[in-house]
Formats: structure tokens, sequence, C-alpha cells
């Protein structure tokens, strides 16, 4: 662990001895969060443990299976692995926007949902579309990633802007902030959307296929932008994407997912087997 590192887990243990005045009163189960500090192991971000989760009505095939994968703080982690591999769905139970159907997750020592409320874990998901049909400016979504953070009834504080405007500048957004989020490139809306994750200050950034909607050039700059934002806030990162190389020139672990967890170790530990086994022989576009 480097020292940020530390610092980060510090930090988490402080709002953890918080937490026994605050889980009665929020209605968490005292015996859910126990569990999880138990659970979690200390130096990681994020411990998932023989997950397995089903969707509603697909007959009972599992969407991802038995997966196991403990984290580090601090770490780079690209997941990879062809369409509906339940790449997505592994973030969504990350999130504690889905239960485990069997298994358990702790981020932080706590069980996902809190993690969210507390805002240690910043998500650009894999497509925001839904947020055009408002008109809003590229500041009213950046200053959204405040929004949790001082209640939803409570007026936003100079040091809330303050933060967006340093959000929007990390990204390079800044000369746009009064331009209608509907009017601007995939590769803008992408980094507006960064630029509300960061706003949130979270422990962890998750962005699930960021590059998704971008060429080639937007894909330097978003490659770039990671650098920099890990150099500046080392935070732990996980990155879905369906670029290999990016993957293995931008991060320090990857995750090969096919329902199950193929590969979980350094990028330099990635074979042909390897790959074709996840992408099922499938290895077009990847090399
Ligand atoms: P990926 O992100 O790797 O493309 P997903 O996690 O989105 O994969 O999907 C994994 C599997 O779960 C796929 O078979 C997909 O059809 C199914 N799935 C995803 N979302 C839902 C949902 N909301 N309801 C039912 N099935 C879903
Ligand atoms: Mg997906």
């Amino acid at each position: 662990m480097n020292e940020n590192a530390e610092q980060i887990q510090k930090d988490v243990s402080q709002w953890e001895a918080k937490d026994g005045d605050t889980s009665g009163a929020c209605g968490h189960s005292h015996d859910g969060a126990a569990d999880a500090m138990r659970h979690h192991h200390r130096g990681d971000a994020i411990c998932i443990d023989n997950v397995s989760f089903s969707y509603p009505g697909k007959g009972g095939r599992a969407a991802v299976e038995s997966v196991t994968m403990h984290i580090p703080v601090g770490t780079r982690l690209g997941i990879v692995g062809p369409n509906g591999s339940g790449k997505s769905t592994l973030l969504r139970l990350i999130l504690g926007l889905l239960k485990p159907t069997a298994g358990r997750i702790s981020v932080f020592e706590f069980e996902p949902r809190e993690a969210c409320r507390r805002e240690l874990i910043g998500y650009v998901p894999q497509r925001a579309e839904a947020e055009f049909d408002f008109p809003l400016s590229v500041e009213q979504v950046v200053l959204q990633g405040r929004v949790g953070r001082v209640g939803m009834f409570r007026f936003l504080s100079k040091r809330d802007h303050e933060f967006a405007r340093q959000s929007m500048a990390e990204v390079g957004i800044e000369s746009i902030a009064g331009e209608a989020i509907g009017d601007l490139s995939g590769g803008q809306q992408q980094r507006v959307f960064i630029a509300r994750a960061l706003a949130v200050e979270p422990k962890i950034l998750i962005l699930d296929e960021p590059t998704a909607a971008i060429d080639e050039a937007g894909q330097d700059v978003f490659a770039r932008l990671m650098e920099r934002i890990q150099d500046d806030y080392a935070m732990t990162t996980l990155v879905v994407s369906h670029d290999l190389r990016a993957i293995v020139a931008g991060c320090d672990q990857v995750a090969c997912l096919n329902r199950r967890l193929h590969f979980h170790d350094a990028p330099s530990g990635l074979t042909r087997e390897v790959l074709s086994e996840v992408f099922e022989h499938n290895l077009a576009g990847i090399e």
C-alpha cells in the first residue's frame, strides 16, 4: 500500500468509528454492518466473495457466477469480457443496485448500499441518456454530484460550487459549463459524467464502458485523463472496457469475466489461452 492508500484507509476507519451512532438511526441492521466489517479484509477497497447473481425469469441461468475478487486500495482494475458476460451486472452488485443471489460483497468494510450512501463510490454508468430529457447545463449535471452530499433540500455551498468547478477543470470542460448537455458530442458528454462522479469526492471511481461512444482521438484523451485522475486523487478505479489494449496499458490489474472470473492478476500474466477461453475463441477485434 502506498501512503495515499494508507491515508484513505485511515479516513475510512474514522467513518467506521462514527457508524455506531448513525446506522441504527438510518434503519440499517447492525448485524449486517457488523458482518460486513468482519468479512472485509483490511487494505482492500472491495471484497467480493463467491458472488452469484441471476436476473428473475432467466431460467435460473446466472449472469454472474461464483466470483471471488479482492481489490486492494489504490488499484487500477480493468474488467474485460464479451457482450453479455456480466460486467455491468458485477458493477451493479458492487454499487448495491442489485443484491447477490449468493455470496457477499463489502466496500471499505460497508455493505455496498451503505458505501454508496456514504458517497465512497463515484459511478459513470454505461449510458446516461436518461438525463438528456431535461434541459440541464453542463454545470448543473456536475453539481448533481454534490446534491447527495448536502441533501436534496439544502442549498449548495460555495465549497460545493468550487468542487464542481475543480472537477470540470480536471476533465477540461470548464469552458462549456453553460452549454446544454444534450448539445454536446459523445466524448464531451462522457467527460461531463466523469466530472460529476469526481464531484462526489469518491474513494472508488467506477466507469462502465467509458470509451464506447467516443472516437479514437477521444480515447487517447480519455486515457490521459484517467492517468491524471489517478495521480491527483490516488483513487481505486474500476473500468469496464472492450478495448483490451487500453486496459493493458492503463491498468495494474485485469479481470477477465465471462459469467465466471477466468483471470484476475497483473496484465503481464494474460495469455492467449486465457483470452480465447474468455472470449470463446472469438478473438477478432481484440488483437
Ligand atoms: P455486459 O455488461 O458484460 O455486456 P450484462 O451484465 O449487461 O453484461 O448482462 C449479463 C447478462 O444478464 C446478459 O445475459 C443480459 O441479457 C442479462 N441482463 C442484463 N440486464 C438485465 C436485466 N435488467 N434483466 C434481465 N436480464 C438482464
Ligand atoms: Mg455492460
